[in-house]
């Protein structure tokens, strides 16, 4: 699949549909407490280009998980779709609303000092701290 080819995802209830076009063919993992405490696991999220529609915004609740930031899920069904930076607009879908993203590689876990013992992936990946993740963050702007 060509990076351009638009991913079409949806939460549970079909209500919320998003389609877009992926940055890369690829996926990050978030061990941050509050991505783990919202989904039950680590995040698994995806970048999309600044092509994005999204069908349904009547049903997409948004909750200011911080001062900077805020994540959407379906009133209806409650599936998490998205985490958006406030000040940038920066956002990143969850990965497992779009069947047509096979193949996509694993490729950086973010906050890895931040992930319990619980679990482990043997993904060979980047890893990257939190101090490394805020840095970069502060670099970009
Ligand atoms: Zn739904
Ligand atoms: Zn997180």
């Amino acid at each position: 699949m060509t990076n351009s080819t638009p991913l079409h995802g949806k939460c549970l209830c079909e209500k919320v549909q998003i389609s877009l076009v992926a940055s890369e063919a690829s996926f990050d993992v978030c061990h941050c407490g509050m991505c783990r405490r919202w989904g039950g696991g680590p995040a698994l999220t995806l970048e999309a280009t600044t092509q994005v529609s999204i069908k349904g915004e009547e049903w997409i609740s948004r909750y200011d998980s911080s001062d900077w930031a805020e994540r959407a899920f379906c009133k209806s069904c409650g599936t998490h779709l998205f985490f958006r930076l406030k000040r940038t607009g920066y956002q990143n879908f969850s990965l497992g609303l779009f069947d047509e993203a096979t193949g996509f590689k694993m490729k950086r876990q973010i906050y890895i000092d931040a992930k319990p013992d619980q679990y482990a992936f043997a993904n060979l990946t980047e890893n990257l701290t939190e101090a490394q993740v805020l840095a970069a963050a502060q670099s970009s702007t």
